[in-house]
């Protein structure tokens, strides 16, 4: 009789996973909020139009072999083999039995408890989150165009915020800076002398992940686009028009996109699952929780405690790739070998068509590598409509410009 397998989440784990998996020896059930794949490197681009969402996104039903259930894992009873779930839209709850659980919940976003950050601040995870950031994105650039309204309430609504200088942060700058060249020059004209971009980030410099010419790089580019990053600064709190900064300054916003770290979600933090500090489930070499033969870990929710790897998409797909062939080789009795781990290295885009590389073989930045990173991107999307529609989505952009409709 075929095991009953449960993976938890639609995200670069689960999906590279569920690719692998030989459905001839799983009844495999995928639980999860989420009803799609996101490609989440791309997810900036959408923020202001230059890729449109559903671009990025695959439905977890094309992947036919599976049984998919809408609902959100509330708890793990790991003692008798069940999960405890409940329907994202009725909010009926139910209970699963597994033989064997892969969980690949991601994390959320860190607020650090800070006053207002949850209620004021825009996050950037989801389709929903950037369709959010970009009809605010529009909503301020009309709000700035009426009538009657002072040359500091323009200001106000034209001051972009975004906290957290990791590539996240970055890359969502670069998209806003490439939006207001080449599209709120034309379509909102006048505006531009109100319009103020602010990155501030808590530690010494941009994304500190990257090799320290890149990060200098990046830093000078941005001084040339005119977004003033304020490094070695905290926001302390945030009120529905004031952002107060730990430099002692605090000014009014139009929107303060919020990109400043993660942390566990609910299911993990409050799980009997051995974890760490930073509540990531721990997982030995074969990624199998530690003291539980049959239930696996992977991606951003998971940590092998003496090899931390960077928590990126490629990581968790490669995590994936490696849980699917190993359960194959399982049920066949083969021995498993202990995952193995090649970082190839990151990619980033900084605006004005240039991007960075950072990879072992190769560091460099600008036009050249630009391309680069979109070669990459086209190749390493999910699905052949993904691929065309994002090509498509990028020569629309070029020829036409981003649509500023909102609705
Ligand atoms: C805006 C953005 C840009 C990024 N850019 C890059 C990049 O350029 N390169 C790179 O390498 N990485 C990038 N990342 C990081 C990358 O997306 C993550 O490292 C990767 O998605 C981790 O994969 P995962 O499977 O662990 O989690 P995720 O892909 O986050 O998937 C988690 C899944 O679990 C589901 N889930 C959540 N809670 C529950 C629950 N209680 N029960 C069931 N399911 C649940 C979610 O709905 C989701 O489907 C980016 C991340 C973001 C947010």
């Amino acid at each position: 009789m075929k095991k009953k397998l449960i993976v938890l989440g639609s995200g670069f784990g689960a999906f590279s996973c569920l690719k692998e998996l030989n459905y001839n020896l799983y009844d495999v059930i995928i639980v999860s909020p989420r009803n799609h794949f996101l490609f989440t490197c791309l997810l900036p681009s959408t923020t202001v139009g230059t890729i449109e969402f559903r671009s990025i996104i695959e439905p977890i039903r094309n992947i036919k072999k599976a049984k998919y259930i809408q609902a959100l894992c509330k708890d793990i009873d790991e003692l008798n083999n069940r999960i405890f779930c409940e329907d994202t839209d009725t909010k009926k709850e139910f209970t699963i039995e597994y033989d064997l659980l892969i969980i690949s919940v991601g994390e959320t976003t860190n607020t650090y408890n800070i006053e207002g950050v949850d209620k004021y601040a825009f996050f950037l995870r989801e389709v929903a989150d950037a369709r959010k950031i970009r009809i605010k994105v529009i909503d301020c650039f009309e709000n700035a165009s009426l009538p009657n309204i002072t040359d500091e309430e323009r200001k106000s609504y034209l001051r972009f915020v975004v906290c957290g200088g990791g590539p996240t942060g970055v890359e969502f700058a670069a998209e806003l800076h490439d939006f207001i060249e080449e599209d709120v020059r034309r379509k909102y004209p006048g505006l531009d002398q109100y319009i103020e971009v602010i990155l501030i980030e808590a530690g010494e410099t941009l994304l500190n992940s990257f090799d320290k010419k890149l990060s200098e790089y990046t830093m000078k580019i941005f001084k040339r686009q005119k977004i003033s990053v304020k490094t070695n600064s905290n926001i302390t709190k945030v009120t529905q028009s004031e952002i107060f900064v730990s430099d002692g300054n605090n000014f009014n916003y139009g929107l303060l996109v919020w990109a400043a770290g993660n942390t566990g979600i609910p299911l993990i933090k409050d799980s009997r699952l051995p974890k760490n500090k930073r509540s990531k489930i721990i997982i030995d070499h074969f990624l199998r929780v530690i003291g539980q033969e049959n239930i696996f870990a992977l991606g951003d929710c998971a940590e092998i405690p003496d090899e931390p790897f960077p928590v990126t998409a490629q990581t968790a797909q490669r995590q994936g790739k490696y849980i699917g062939k190993s359960l194959n080789k399982i049920s066949k009795g083969s021995p498993l070998k202990p995952f193995k781990y090649k970082d190839l290295g990151m990619l980033a885009y900084i605006g004005s068509n240039k991007a960075l590389a950072n990879t072992n073989q190769y560091k460099g930045s600008g036009f050249v590598t630009w391309l680069f990173w979109r070669s990459v991107y086209i190749t390493k999307l999910v699905s052949l409509k993904n691929k065309v529609l994002v090509l498509f989505d990028w020569f629309k952009t070029f020829v036409f410009g981003r649509d500023v409709s909102n609705f």
